[in-house]
């Protein structure tokens, strides 16, 4: 379905955004990877998608919290592929906090990364979207961009910041065979996740599996972490033809926790 197309997802080197990405290859997209972690695994990774795909992939290690990176990883991409036809603003950190104590660098972090680096790789990919009259951008926010939970200032700020971006782009690009979607997963177990137990678990004063089980979980109705490959194809059907008519839509996953 996708074959020729260019899908660029950001934080691709784990969780959501690796699933996010396998699920758009299997469709027949070429892919550009982005995020840190191990480069030798990270070329592994790449060579399995290309053999297993039989698509080009590139990787781009751009730290998106810095302007200059996004605008070099976007005219890298321009150069290896001519443009841009599926955007997915996946990348993203967490940090938990009462918001006296939030440290003003975590707070400047998560604004520029699960904010900041959506507005900026979306400016610079609507162009290229414009240009081959067709485009799919994918915004990963979350849960937390319908309601709050407490000591995640930062994160709840960006993320409903995310779904506001969301609908002022769809309302942009309307006439433009664009369209432009935010996923809202609940808990979905991956590296960022496993990482916030052990600081839930000390701010709350209760153990790692209270916090997955009666935390977390509590507020998911399913009492199931959300799978990384519904997401996945969840982002397969915003590509579809199926729904160029959905656009400007905040859609949660969340195993009815937002409809409490
Ligand atoms: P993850 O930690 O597994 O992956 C995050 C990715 O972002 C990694 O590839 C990492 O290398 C990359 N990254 C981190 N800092 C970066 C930077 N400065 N520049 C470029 N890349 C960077 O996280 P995940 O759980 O897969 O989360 C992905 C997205 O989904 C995030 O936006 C997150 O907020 C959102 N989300 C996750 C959950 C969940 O339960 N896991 C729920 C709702 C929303």
């Amino acid at each position: 379905m996708l074959q020729g197309k260019t899908a660029i997802v950001t934080g691709s080197t784990s969780g959501i955004g690796q699933g996010i990405a396998r699920a758009l290859a299997n469709q027949g997209a070429n892919l550009v990877i982005n995020g840190f972690g191990d480069t030798d695994q990270i070329e592994k990774d790449c060579a399995e998608l290309r053999e297993n795909f039989g698509i080009e992939v590139i990787y781009n290690g751009a730290d998106l919290t810095r302007i200059e990176e996004i605008e070099a990883l976007i005219g890298a991409v321009r150069e290896s592929f001519g443009g841009a036809d599926i955007l997915v603003n996946n990348a993203g950190v967490q940090h938990v906090a009462p918001i006296d104590e939030f440290p003003i660098d975590k707070w400047d972090l998560i604004i520029a990364l699960n904010l900041s680096a959506a507005f900026h790789t979306t400016r610079l990919c609507l162009p290229l979207m414009r240009e081959s009259g067709w485009g799919r951008i994918i915004n990963l926010a979350s849960a937390h961009a319908l309601v709050a939970s407490p000591y995640k200032s930062a994160y709840v700020a960006a993320k409903h910041g995310i779904a506001g971006m969301t609908k002022v782009v769809a309302l942009e690009t309307a006439e433009d065979n664009v369209t432009c979607n935010a996923i809202c997963p609940g808990y979905v177990w991956t590296p960022l996740v496993e990482s916030q137990v052990a600081d839930t678990a000390r701010i709350r004063g209760i153990s790692e599996e209270e916090v997955k089980n009666d935390v977390m979980l509590a507020a998911q109705p399913t009492k199931q972490f959300v799978t990384i490959e519904q997401l996945g194809e969840l982002a397969v059907f915003l590509c579809s033809s199926a729904a160029a008519s959905t656009t400007g839509s905040i859609i949660p996953v969340d195993g009815g926790w937002t409809a409490q």
